[in-house]
Parts: C-alpha cells; sequence; structure tokens
C-alpha cells in the first residue's frame, strides 16, 4: 500500500482506509476471508503482464513457457484437494465459472431445477434478473418452512414432476450441511446432470468438514475466495469426460485471456490447503460457528434452522420490528461487519430483509476462538436492543477489545 500511496495518493489514501477498517472490525460475512501474505503477493506479480489465451501447451500466444508450469501445479493440486478428475481454473469469477457449466453442458430453454434465491440459493441459479434466469427454464426448489432445511423427499417428488435436465445444488445462504449423495439419487430417478455449486463451503470441503460433492456430481463449481481462502475468483471440477465440453466454454466459449496473477494465486492457496493445518483451520470455523449460534440462542436470538452446521447462520427477524437492513446499519455502527438477507417466508422486500447473515471464515482465519464469540453474540444482542443508541460507546469497546487481540498482517 505504501507503494501506491506514494505513486498515487487519492487510491492509496482509500487502500490504507480499507485496510485500517479490517483491522477495526469483527468481520462476519460469510462470503468473505484473510488470504495469506503469499497468495496476496502472488496477485501482485508480473504475471498479471501476461496473455494466455488457451489451456497449458496450447495457447494462442507466445511466451507462455512459465505461466504454464504455474497454471498446471494449481490444476494437479486442485484435483488432489477435492478428489476429481478435471480440473479448469481460468473462471474469473463463481458467476463465470456457473454461466459456463450451462453453456457447456445445456441448450437455451433447457429445464433447471436450483434453490430459490430468497431461501438461501444464488442470482446464477436461476434467478430472472440473472442471465441464468433469462436463458434456460428454471424452476426453484425451497426449504421446508417448519424446519428451514431441504426435504429430500419432497425434492424428489418435485423433480419426478419437473424432470430437469440438470438439479444445481449448493447455495449462498443455507446453514445446514447438503446431502450431494441425496441430490445424486434424486438426479438418477429423474435423468437429471448433478450440478453442485460449493463456493460457500469449499473449505470445509478441502478440510474434510463436509460432505465431498465430488464424487457425486457430474460437475463441482466454486469460487476460491470464500472459505477456501484463496485469492477472488472461480474454478470448475469435472468428470474426464466433460472436461473438453467445459474447457471450451470457459476458452473461447465465455471468457478472453485468463487472469494468470489470479491463477498463480490460487495455487498457492490450493497448496496451503493441501496442509494439514488446513483440517484444523475447517474444524475452528464450525466450532466457531457453533459457539456464535449458541451464543445468540441463550440471548434469546431466533436462528434459521436453529442453529447451523457449518460457516454460516442466519438471524431470523420475521417476528421483529427490527428489519435486516437496520440491524446491518447497527451492527456496522459498532464496527462488526455481516450483511442483511432474506430468510425462508420472507415477508418484507429483499432491499430490507427479515434477516442477517453471519459466518466465521474469516474472524477464524484472524485467530478469533469460542470465547470470542461468545463477546461477538454479545455485542450483536446488545445491538438488537431498543437502548442499542445508549450503548453503542459500550459495545464499540467489547468489539475492540477482541480486534485487539488479533493483529492483522502485523
Ligand atoms: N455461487 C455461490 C453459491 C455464491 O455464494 C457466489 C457468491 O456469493 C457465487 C456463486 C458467485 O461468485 P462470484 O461473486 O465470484 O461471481
Amino acid at each position: 500500500i505504501g507503494f501506491v500511496t506514494g505513486k498515487d495518493e487519492a487510491v492509496g489514501e482509500a487502500m490504507q482506509k480499507e485496510f485500517a477498517r479490517q483491522q477495526r472490525n469483527i468481520e462476519l460475512i460469510a462470503s468473505e476471508n484473510i488470504v495469506s501474505p503469499a497468495v496476496m503477493a502472488a496477485m501482485g506479480t508480473v504475471l498479471t503482464n501476461k496473455y494466455a489465451e488457451g489451456y497449458p501447451g496450447k495457447r494462442y500466444y507466445g511466451g507462455c513457457q512459465c505461466v504454464d508450469v504455474v497454471e498446471n501445479i494449481a490444476r494437479e493440486r486442485a484435483c488432489k484437494l477435492f478428489g476429481a478428475e478435471h480440473a479448469n481454473v481460468q473462471p474469473h469469477s463463481g458467476a463465470q465459472a456457473n454461466l459456463a457449466v450451462y453453456f457447456a453442458l445445456l441448450q437455451p430453454g433447457d429445464t433447471v431445477m436450483g434453490m430459490n434465491l430468497a431461501e438461501g440459493g444464488h442470482l446464477t441459479h436461476g434467478s430472472p434478473v440473472n442471465m441464468s434466469g433469462a436463458l434456460y427454464h428454471f424452476v426453484a426448489y425451497g426449504v421446508d418452512p417448519e424446519t428451514g432445511c431441504i426435504d429430500y423427499d419432497k425434492l424428489m417428488e418435485q423433480a419426478m414432476e419437473v424432470k430437469p435436465k440438470m438439479i444445481v445444488a449448493g447455495a449462498s445462504a443455507y446453514p445446514r450441511a447438503i446431502d450431494f449423495k441425496k441430490f445424486r439419487e434424486i438426479c438418477d430417478a429423474c435423468g437429471a446432470y448433478l450440478m453442485v455449486d460449493m463456493a460457500h463451503i469449499a473449505g470445509l470441503v478441502a478440510s474434510g468438514c463436509h460432505q465431498n460433492p465430488v464424487p457425486y456430481a457430474e460437475v463441482v463449481t466454486t469460487t476460491t475466495h470464500k472459505t477456501l481462502r484463496g485469492p477472488r475468483g472461480g474454478m470448475i471440477l469435472c468428470r474426464e469426460e466433460f472436461a473438453k465440453q467445459i474447457d471450451k466454454a470457459i476458452f473461447p466459449g465465455t471468457q478472453g485471456g485468463p487472469l494468470m496473477h489470479v491463477i498463480a494465486a490460487k495455487a498457492v492457496c490450493l497448496g496451503e490447503a493441501l496442509q494439514p493445518e488446513f483440517q484444523e483451520y475447517g474444524r475452528q470455523i464450525i466450532s466457531n460457528a457453533q459457539a456464535l449460534a449458541n451464543g445468540l440462542l441463550k440471548r434469546g436470538v431466533k436462528l434459521v434452522s436453529g442453529g447451523t452446521d457449518n460457516h454460516l447462520m442466519l438471524v431470523d427477524l420475521s417476528d421483529s420490528e427490527l428489519t435486516g437492513k437496520e440491524l446491518e446499519r447497527r451492527l456496522d455502527d459498532v464496527y462488526i461487519t455481516a450483511n442483511k438477507n432474506t430468510v425462508p417466508g420472507e415477508k418484507r422486500s429483499p432491499f430490507t430483509t427479515s434477516g442477517v447473515r453471519l459466518g466465521t471464515p474469516a474472524v477464524t482465519t484472524r485467530g478469533l476462538k469460542e470465547e470470542d464469540m461468545d463477546v461477538t453474540a454479545e455485542c450483536i444482542s446488545r445491538s438488537m436492543r431498543d437502548d442499542f443508541e445508549e450503548n453503542i460507546g459500550a459495545i464499540r469497546e467489547l468489539v475492540d477489545s477482541v480486534c485487539r487481540k488479533y493483529p492483522l498482517y502485523q
């Protein structure tokens, strides 16, 4: 940042302030993390200068010998980590990865089932405002209104009626484990492809803390920047029989030149995830999430599905006058970062919402433990009370006492 500040004061100053914000705040956005200095360094290298359209050994540009090595390392590590037959590490993002899979395996107008956005799915799983919903005929499945969980028997019934060409499993705001084996059985029964978008849980899968979808799905997509703790980007894993189709759908199908500096950072991140310490990291993410959930529940806060099996939970404000939007603002005020989110059976608009999503990947990387999660739960529950305004100073002090224990990048 110092180098940027010296050359470009305006951008450098904004970056310095963002660094200070990250140091000051308890980061509970479930889709964010804190990358290692090695991952960060890989992104700021000469690899950003290189054009490398194509794939290792088959490029459309000269001078690709060194970046070929980097991309091959990333592909091999991805296959080893998840037990996959083929990996494409070029998607610029999770959205790009999903779009390429649809482009590879579907025709426009084909019927696909994906999880309802309002109940935990992602925009790229068929929302009408996303290209997925505009190009393909998506039919949404949801969660049981009583339990907040996927009802696999109901899903089987729906799939047998709809007869989709593909079912997309995976979510952005689902606090429970997903049973990919059951999804496979449903897909086999109705003759559909299974695509799993494991963006949120990739790090939990890599650390052995969540069922691995790779043995069950034809194709698995992911982002690399959430629980996996890599650079912002995407990745596709598939069976060898789909490798050519998937590669063609990324380049030249939907992307141009790959971001080789980001692919280098993906390789570094995958190398880190292959170390034994990463398994402990996955366990601690879940243990911290459960400590936060229990801390909230014991203070009378309602959670969708009553808790969590993974890295995230959803505060349920359906019965409260407080909205998700207002709680997000209050938390920001006391230096806790989270995001408003719809909840199953949502009655408010997506801009207001009746929920707030909380996740533990970033705080776990920072070093926070179960006792810090209890302090965090206290801060959140105090922020929900009517006397919030009078308590801002005291809550900020509690947040500061936690953050000071775990300095960031020092
Ligand atoms: N898939 C899921 C399940 C996600 O949660 C997200 C992002 O939040 C994406 C895909 C999209 O990833 P990106 O923001 O990298 O396009």
